[in-house]
């Protein structure tokens, strides 16, 4: 077994997994992580054995200091000493086309994720940060990059490129790369697993972003965030696909920055905006039942924009042998789910309702008679970066050996 720790760093949180993990087992022995790291009143949060949360205020300045604070937390606990670590995996944002899978972390791939800042300005740093600090704290430590777009690197050139002049693409690397790579990935593989076969299938990522990918023998062919996280399905704050023409619109006649645009596109489109402020799924489809016709309108809104996505990808695959849902409202609600199936009715997709209603396992919700099997995965990015870790761990001792 070997203890691998999994670092999630957002712009101004760290969230983190210690793992014991082997070819078929894996255990989490302690997850926490970071709050309002350099914004004051910051703490770190942890979750033992038991699993209750405990909470410690502590002022933390910066990604640095909130490694400095994990790895004295795991070192108290879990760890004899920080030698115990065999590796750190590292959730990246952006991989760009250099990167198909996760890699260790050198100086070539330092190097791209430094030419990748202006493209991850909230996240690209606190990345860069966490790494510099584990090699300066535990410099024999291997540290790997799991990348949010390289499972869709598989996707063809038809799909991928804009129609855009060319020298977009050429030049300035302009193309759809998609994201919500490791939650997509990892749900094909379990998929897989409970299903004994690999085929036609479809995931909807339904958590606060949002995004459908088909995966065709395990392969990604086509996804629907794009250059960046704003495109594809309505999303939580997000608003997905629109008349590219209409932030342009807004910025000549309201005299908006490009950042002022940029802020609506990210945190007032989507759910939220269609409702006036209720950005939570869980609060949206409250506000319907209690009669909120905006909120209503959301939720079919939504579901149409699942709809018209899956519709479409089932044509480019020619087919679907099964429809997966995953994260916070691909798991939890059956209502969204339902309202998802009802509409693949002509494909022969047959939803069982009791199985719908149950609570989130691995499992399949679809009538025995259905000609499309319907799965719920329960998400775990955190798992696949300690699994690909471990393989990359695994290859760079292989070949160490080889050498000697
Ligand atoms: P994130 O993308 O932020 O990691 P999650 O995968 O946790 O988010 O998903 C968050 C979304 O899941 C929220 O919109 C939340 O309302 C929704 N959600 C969680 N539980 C339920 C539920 N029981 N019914 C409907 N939506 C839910």
């Amino acid at each position: 077994m070997e203890k691998i720790l999994v670092l999630n760093a957002g712009s101004t949180s760290l969230k983190f997994q210690l793992f014991n993990i082997d070819e078929t087992h894996h255990e989490v022995l302690t997850k926490g992580g970071v709050e309002r790291i350099g914004l004051g009143g910051s703490s770190l949060t942890v979750k033992g054995e038991n699993g209750t949360p405990f909470t410690t205020e502590m002022p933390i300045e910066n990604h640095k200091e909130a490694i400095k604070a994990i790895l004295h937390y795991l070192t108290q606990k879990y760890l004899k000493n920080t030698d115990e670590l065999s590796a750190i995996g590292h959730r990246m944002g952006y991989g760009g086309e250099d990167f198909d899978r996760s890699v260790a972390i050198d100086d070539y791939v330092m190097q791209k994720l430094y030419e990748s800042l202006p493209l991850i300005p909230l996240h690209g740093p606190a990345f860069v940060h966490s790494i510099e600090a584990m090699n300066e704290f535990v410099p024999n430590v291997l540290q790997v990059a799991v990348f949010d777009t390289s499972f869709h690197q598989s996707v063809e050139k038809a799909e991928f490129l804009y129609a855009l002049p060319y020298e977009m693409y050429k030049k300035e690397h302009i193309r759809r790369y998609g994201f919500h790579s490791t939650s997509h990935r990892y749900a094909a593989k379990k998929a897989k697993e409970i299903l004994g076969y690999n085929g036609k299938f479809i995931c909807c990522h339904l958590g606060g972003g949002a995004s459908v990918t088909a995966i065709n023998n395990g392969k990604s062919v086509a996804t629907s965030m794009g250059y960046t996280p704003t495109s594809g399905v309505i999303m939580s704050t997000r608003g997905g696909d629109m008349d590219p023409y209409i932030p342009l619109h807004i910025m000549k006649t309201q005299h908006k920055t490009a950042d002022e645009v940029n802020t609506m596109l990210n945190k007032q489109c989507g759910l939220y905006g269609l409702t006036g402020g209720h950005a939570d799924m869980r609060d949206v489809l409250e506000q319907a039942n209690q009669g909120n016709e905006d909120c209503a309108f959301a939720i079919k809104a939504f579901v149409y924009s699942q709809i018209k996505t899956i519709g479409s990808y089932v044509t480019l695959m020619g087919g679907l042998d099964a429809l997966i849902f995953t994260a916070g409202i691909g798991e939890n609600s059956s209502y969204i789910r339902q309202l998802i199936c009802e509409k693949l009715q002509y494909l022969g997709l047959e939803l069982d309702e009791t199985a719908n209603s149950a609570e989130p396992t691995p499992t399949f919700i679809n009538k025995p008679t259905s000609k499309v099997k319907v799965v719920i995965i329960p998400a775990n990015e955190e798992l696949m970066i300690a699994e690909d870790s471990y393989q990359v761990l695994k290859e760079a001792q292989n070949s160490e050996k080889k050498a000697v």
